[in-house]
């Protein structure tokens, strides 16, 4: 299960408005305590500027993944939109996906009115689609000893 603030979904869903109809991308990075808390939201460039596809830019997310490793932070959140499809991994987000501990968000903006969010693991090419729970605040969320993923292994 995901649990994520209200003000972290309104400012991906936001970038995944701007961006559209390209796809936009992103992460939201949180404390690397287990927690599973994304707490800090990092728009990030889509180097390929497609409706279709995303890919991070390779020398910003060198940078972004710099900077939370000074914070001591890990990609909590690994976001995207699909802006005329459906808001399911694609078989190239599959095959991309490198975060085992990451949860892997997809906003989907093909409503104008209404977005649509779903949040997936990926790991070896599987994809599992989890519960989001959206909080005000983290304070008063309840989460089970459960519901805490194991802290990513550090190279
Ligand atoms: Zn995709």
């Amino acid at each position: 299960m995901l649990v994520i603030r209200a003000d972290l979904v309104e400012q991906m869903v936001a970038h995944a408005r701007r961006d559209h109809p390209d796809e936009a991308c992103g992460i939201l990075a949180g404390p690397d305590d287990g927690s599973g808390r994304p707490e800090r939201f990092v728009a990030m460039e889509n180097a390929e500027r497609s409706p279709t596809f995303y890919r991070f830019d390779s020398m910003e997310q060198l940078r972004v993944y710099q900077e939370m490793d000074r914070n001591d932070e890990v990609p909590v959140v690994v976001y995207h939109s699909h802006t005329a499809t459906e808001p399911y991994p694609s078989r190239t987000d599959i095959s991309l996906a490198s975060e085992p501990f990451a949860h892997y968000v997809l906003i989907g903006t093909r409503d104008p009115e209404q977005h649509e969010l779903r949040s997936y693991r990926i790991v070896d090419g599987d994809v599992a689609e989890e519960e989001v729970q959206v909080v005000e605040n983290y304070m008063f969320a309840h989460t089970g000893s459960d519901d805490v993923p194991d802290p990513a292994p550090r190279a």
